[in-house]
């Protein structure tokens, strides 16, 4: 394990020389030591907010880490359309330790990805809801339920979309099954949330399934919609 570690971090020593890069927040040179391509000093500044609302519909509350803006917005678009997934485990990190005081109390059984369409999955390379829902589950001792909600169909983009439109357009798009969901509190992640659609019909379906109570996890929330 020490000596895989060493190999990595040699490994890693020996890209950064090789192909030098810059923080994609500061764009300054990014020295060795720093956080998935972003400095420690832009790293440190990052402005989580952490919060929680209660739910509406399906959800039995919303949290979040932070705001989709800024530096946030930046890394999380770098995350999904920029293949920068090396953001996932750090942010991940820094999401899940964020989120405690806010997910004391709500007791959550289980962690569960907001899934991608096989095909989007399939183009990204990865699918960045699940890796922050494992950072999550990891850093919070929750085991993950996976393969428990699935997308059946790719659906239009929800871009521009207003919150009924959206709604309409996920009618039917997820499908939750399972017998390890029955009486459970679940922890639905995704990466972002805007008009909260997405995590509605998600949390529809795993309350279908015999869930007792969905908690909608982000990232970062857009915040006209606090
Ligand atoms: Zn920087």
């Amino acid at each position: 394990m020490k000596a895989a570690f060493a190999a990595r971090r040699l490994l890693e020593a020996l890209l950064a020389a090789t192909f030098p890069a810059d923080c994609c927040l500061c764009t300054r040179a990014l020295p060795w030591r720093q956080e998935g391509g972003v400095c420690l000093a832009c790293w440190r500044k990052l402005p989580w907010t952490p919060g929680l609302r209660p739910g509406r519909g399906p959800l039995h509350a919303v949290i979040w880490a932070a705001d989709y803006e800024g530096a946030v917005k930046r890394l999380v678009r770098g995350l999904k359309f920029e293949d920068m997934d090396y953001l996932a485990g750090p942010l991940g990190r820094e999401v899940a330790a964020r989120l405690a005081p806010v997910l004391r109390g709500l007791d959550p059984d289980l962690v569960v990805a907001v899934p991608l369409h096989w095909w989007r999955r399939y183009r990204r390379g990865f699918n960045q809801a699940a890796l922050l829902a494992a950072s999550i589950a990891r850093h919070h001792g929750l085991p993950i339920g996976a393969r428990l909600l699935r997308r059946r169909r790719a659906g239009r983009r929800q871009l521009g979309l207003s919150r009924r439109e959206r709604l309409r357009s996920l009618a039917g798009c997820y499908a939750a099954r399972g017998a390890r969901l029955k009486g459970r509190t679940v922890l639905l992640v995704d990466d972002v949330t805007t008009t909260g659609a997405t995590l509605e019909a998600c949390a529809r379906e795993l309350l279908r399934a015999g869930a007792a109570r969905v908690i909608g996890c982000v990232l970062a929330r857009t915040p006209r919609n606090a």
